[in-house]
């Protein structure tokens, strides 16, 4: 079975059978004077046996593949080098079919694997701590190009079956391109699609409020929001979003996030020396969150080439983290991982560098 490349002829008219729902295609299909059940065969054969291909499909009639071969096309990304840093992350570098680059990390845990997806080819908020955000925005990405992302690696390498967790926060800002995003979830969670549950997925935003309001009605996924500082003018000098839409109304907005019980929102919170790191910010932060059901991710600034800022000393990390803990928020420092790769938050850009081992 060949699972990489576009088989399926490279026609840009033919729809992709990868960028819709189940809905979209049960709908495909029917015009097609088809049943409908045979959606949820075809993506069965998509996610959960990694068809490339019609050709692949061996259970359903030679007849309907090649009506099905005519009128619509299957994608898939290339996998162009997995590399694994010294404590055991491991960064996909992807090529698109129009040859941009995107970029993917894979988090080991216990028993599993934690993938983390990007949405965009760069992103365009510009926060003045991240790599991603410096580097040039080139375009969304497909639904079909940010599921491939776990599908080809589900089907591609020994590990990639293991993938449980689902983490959207690589490159790009994923509620500045919603409706693919959304699309994607869906794929990600149907049980005939990747059949991933909601509860294990996360998905992370710099703040885009009404996107936030509206993902509360159409998924429920857990949200993660890219906090960074305690007050507007310090968040205003880190991120440019904050003046569209400010702390109040970004905490509202988490407010009024619907969320299972048991479950809490996670807030990040990038620690850097001199800017948003000291004691009277912890206390400020305590004070800003108070009401809310959440969870703290302190992670000290990632440096990258030619980046401004720089990471407190361990003791202040731990001295900020205390007074969160204090204060009886659930506050975890979560260590850069896969740096050595520039796999850790804020160092994704698509740029596949050459240091690591290069290894599938
Ligand atoms: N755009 C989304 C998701 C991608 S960014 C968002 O902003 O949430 C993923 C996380 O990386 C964010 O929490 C961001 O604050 C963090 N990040 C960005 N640059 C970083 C850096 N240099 N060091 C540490 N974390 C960084
Ligand atoms: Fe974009 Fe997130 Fe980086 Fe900000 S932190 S520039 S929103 S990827």
């Amino acid at each position: 079975m060949q699972l990489r490349g576009d088989r399926e002829g490279s026609r840009v008219d033919k729809p992709n059978l990868k960028d819709m729902t189940l809905k979209e295609i049960e709908g495909f299909i029917s015009d097609l004077g088809k049943e409908k059940y045979r959606a949820k065969q075809v993506m069965k054969w998509m996610y959960q046996s990694g068809a490339a291909s019609f050709d692949d499909m061996t259970n359903i009639s030679k007849d309907f593949r090649t009506g099905l071969s005519a009128l619509a096309k299957i994608s898939s990304l290339e996998i162009v080098k997995i590399q694994t840093s010294r404590d055991g992350t491991k960064k996909a570098l992807f090529k698109l079919n129009d040859g941009n680059f995107i970029e993917s990390v894979l988090i080991p845990g216990k028993n599993h694997w934690t993938l983390c997806v990007s949405t965009q080819v760069g992103c365009r908020m510009g926060c003045r701590f991240c790599f991603t955000g410096k580097c040039d925005f080139k375009r969304d990405l497909l639904p079909s190009e940010i599921t491939d992302q776990i599908t080809m690696l589900r089907f591609n390498t020994p590990y990639g079956k293991d993938i449980k967790n689902i983490v959207i926060m690589g490159m790009g800002e994923p509620l500045e391109n919603y409706d693919n995003t959304l699309k994607a979830i869906r794929i990600i969670t149907a049980d005939c699609g990747l059949a991933i549950s909601n509860r294990r997925i996360t998905l992370s935003t710099c703040g885009i409020v009404p996107a936030i309001r509206r993902l509360g009605e159409d998924a429920s996924v857990n949200l993660a929001v890219s906090l960074n500082a305690p007050d507007n003018e310090t968040r205003n000098f880190l991120m440019p979003i904050n003046k569209k839409y400010p702390l109040e109304a970004l905490i509202d907005a988490c407010l009024k996030y619907p969320m299972p019980r048991r479950r809490r929102l996670t807030f990040e919170y990038v620690l850097i020396e001199g800017v948003n790191a000291s004691l009277k910010d912890a206390v400020s932060l305590a004070g800003l969150l108070r009401g809310l059901r959440c969870k703290l991710n302190l992670i000290p600034f990632n440096e990258y080439p030619e980046s401004e800022f720089r990471a407190p000393a361990q003791t202040d990390i731990e001295a900020f983290r205390d007074v969160l803990i204090k204060h009886n928020y659930t506050a975890v420092i979560r260590a850069g991982r896969g740096g050595d790769i520039l796999a850790a938050c804020g160092q994704l850009s698509g740029r596949g560098n050459r240091t690591g081992e290069d290894n599938v």
